[in-house]
């Protein structure tokens, strides 16, 4: 039985608990929601952007409130949470600034007919289902876009950030958007695979893990609806060579230890130039050293605590896993004592296919790094995961650099920086990293009645 409550992962304490729905409160929301959608469809796109302004307003005026929310709730440091706040109001300023000119007919150039348009229309009430690891801003990727589409929503964030939930149900209705337009549902996953099934639901998107992923995927399928599935990933830092060290080293850092590792598209895996290793390993060890560790909400910790024990224990077992079977670590590897969930900075090296931390995704603050002969061997490596997120390539020299982003099989790469999210560009992967996009015009357009209109 799911259990929505707060636990501080600093120190272990239960701050909160909420009630699990019942079933009656099951059939209320998708009755709401999708009485919702008839009055919401209707309403115009330059409506809808009004009151998604003000949503991006209030997440900015509300912004303390919100980041020391995710803080005490998930553990991220309280600067990382402004970040994640500012981020979130700006998706869905973008939306609302984009929204209505996205929304427009298209004309198509079809001879033949008097006028041929393809128009983008709501398709009718959504589940989304969220992770905790950015509570906000997982959440802006797949509900801006919606409902500026004139979609409704029905939202199963993840049981440990429920007040972080319920504060965004609350500025969505302060903003003046219906009750039954977003509805928080604090569901089990046997409930959401029962709204999945519901025929008053059209679609569901889930940010999660592959096992997650493929489960809600199941029950769409089964029931022919449409998904957007955000899975997981292990992206490479692969560094071909540089003219500036100190500044790589502290760029793979942060694509490592931000959010204490917890991000879907981390630099999980750093490939090095076999020139440069040694150098680059020695101060990215240093670094690594050097972090401040401490309670989130202090604004000097640059790593919190990951966001709970059992995630904190499964990330010392794949290290442990590693080291039995002859992995080197270089640094950390060890939970840090005391009551919350905190894990050292971590890097391991000779790292073979027979050990987790090969082929698992590595969710908190540890790394492992590679030895690389050749970009090709880098391309090589990066390509043998299952997972096809991200990648970054780094090197003074622009040409070889982007091209091995362009062999690298995943769904963003970029040169020269890491993980660089912006409401207009795309976010998603292939492989076993997902299915679709969220974020710019693409994301608006992945639970659209792409509707053909032909005069003769
Ligand atoms: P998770 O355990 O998969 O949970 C994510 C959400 O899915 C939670 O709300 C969870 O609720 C729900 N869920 C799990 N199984 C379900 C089922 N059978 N039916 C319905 N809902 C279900 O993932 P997490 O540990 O919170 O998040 C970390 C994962 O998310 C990592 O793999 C990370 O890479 C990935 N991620 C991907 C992206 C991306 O954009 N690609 C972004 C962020 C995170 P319950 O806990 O109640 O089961």
């Amino acid at each position: 039985m799911t259990t929505y409550k707060t636990v501080n992962p600093a120190d272990g304490t239960t701050v909160k608990e909420f009630e699990t729905l019942d079933a009656a409160g099951v059939e209320r929301a998708l009755a709401d929601a999708h009485a919702g959608f008839q009055t919401w469809r209707k309403t115009s796109p330059k409506h809808r952007a009004e009151i998604l302004h003000k949503v991006a307003d209030l997440y900015t005026e509300r912004s303390d409130e919100l980041a020391r929310a995710i803080s005490l709730e998930m553990g991220k440091p309280l600067t990382e949470s402004q970040g994640e706040v500012e981020l979130s109001s700006n998706i869905y300023r973008y939306y609302a600034d984009n929204g209505p000119a996205l929304l427009e007919d298209e004309k198509l150039d079809v001879p033949g007919a008097e006028d041929t348009v393809l128009q983008r229309k709501p398709v009718g009430a959504l589940v989304g289902v969220m992770p905790w690891n950015f509570p906000y801003y997982q959440v802006a990727r797949f509900a801006g876009p919606n409902l500026m589409v004139g979609n409704t929503i029905l939202l199963k964030h993840a049981p440990n950030c429920p007040q972080s939930a319920l504060l965004m149900e609350e500025i969505f209705q302060q903003a003046g958007l219906p009750q039954d337009a977003y509805i928080n549902i604090f569901a089990t996953n046997d409930q959401i695979a029962e709204m999945i099934a519901d025929p008053r639901v059209q679609g569901v998107s889930l940010t999660g893990s592959e096992r997650a992923g493929t489960s809600v995927a199941e029950t769409a399928g089964r029931n022919l609806k449409k998904v957007v599935l955000e899975l997981g990933g292990s992206d490479v830092f692969i560094m071909l060579d540089s003219d500036d060290m100190d500044a790589t080293v502290e760029s793979a850092t942060r694509a490592r230890l931000s959010n204490a590792g917890q991000a879907c598209n981390a630099a999980k895996r750093i490939l090095v130039a076999e020139e440069f290793y040694d150098d680059f390993v020695t101060k990215l060890t240093a670094s690594f050293e050097a972090v401040q560790t401490g309670d989130p909400l202090d604004a000097n910790t640059t790593l919190g605590p990951l966001s709970s024990q059992t995630a904190a224990d499964t990330l010392i077992e794949q290290i442990d896993d590693a080291v039995a079977k002859g992995a080197t670590l270089l640094t950390g590897g060890k939970k840090i004592d005391g009551p919350g969930a905190f894990v050292q900075p971590t890097l391991l090296t000779d790292v073979t296919p027979d050990m987790r931390a090969y082929s698992e995704e590595l969710f908190g603050p540890a790394a492992v790094i590679y030895k690389v002969e050749s970009p090709q061997q880098a391309i090589e490596l990066a390509n043998s995961s299952a997972y096809g997120l991200s990648g970054s390539v780094w090197s003074a020299d622009l040409d070889k650099a982007r091209d091995v982003a362009e062999q690298l099989e995943v769904g963003m790469a970029f040169v020269n920086e890491h993980g660089t999210t912006l409401p207009g560009l795309p976010f998603g992967g292939v492989k076993r990293s997902g299915v679709g996009r969220e974020l710019g015009p693409w994301g608006m357009d992945e639970f659209v009645n792409k509707k053909l209109v032909r005069v003769s």
